[in-house]
């Protein structure tokens, strides 16, 4: 009588264990294929991954969580959303290649260390970049020596750039003499 009621006993004790351990069981294979599912679009993965926590259980459990992607699909998204935006913010936000210093995309000259910045079109007036030899509001060409002078008179220029100067000025002299004589010129003048 009192050894029925002990094994009795011992049978619900096993059997709870039992569904206990089905339900984690249960449990950590959902989770798993959940997870993988948010971390991975690859379909194969999924399978791999649920069936080898379906197999191992819980070593199967630690496996992954060591192997799984670090980042689900939502965080490598969003992180790639912050990195565009960080990436336009830089281009947006104009900076003087001299000393660093934010500048504003109207600015001709940098007011912190005299860096020309712009020029304006000799025709419609519109500041372009130092390089561009076209307009882009007026298609005009621009006269490619003209500003260079007058930059280096306005702008206090720093020992190097201004030694820089001549030589871009005689280079551009072999190539068209006359043009730079008539543009020199007109500097001196004004
Ligand atoms: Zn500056
Ligand atoms: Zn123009």
């Amino acid at each position: 009588m009192f050894e029925q009621l002990i094994s009795q006993l011992l049978l619900y004790a096993a059997m709870g264990a039992g569904a206990a351990i089905t339900a984690v069981w249960v449990g950590i294979t959902l989770w798993t294929w959940r997870d993988m599912r948010a971390r991975s679009r690859d379909t194969l993965a999924q399978i791999a991954a649920t069936a080898m926590v379906a197999i191992l259980n819980v070593f199967g459990l630690i496996v992954y969580l060591m192997l799984r992607p670090r980042e689900t699909l939502a965080e490598a998204y969003e992180r790639s959303l912050e990195e565009e935006a960080l990436l336009q913010n830089i281009e947006e936000k104009p900076v003087c290649p001299g000393c660093g210093r934010p500048a504003n995309a109207q600015w001709q000259v940098c007011p912190h260390c005299y860096t020309r910045l712009k020029k304006p079109c000799i025709n419609c007036n519109q500041l372009i970049d130092l390089n561009w030899n076209l307009c882009p509001y007026c298609a005009t060409q621009q006269a490619k020596s003209a500003p260079e002078p007058r930059a280096s008179g306005r702008s206090r220029r720093t020992s190097t750039s201004a030694t820089a100067n001549p030589r871009r000025v005689e280079e551009s002299y072999e190539a068209a003499p006359q043009a730079d004589v008539t543009t020199y010129a007109e500097n001196e003048e004004g």
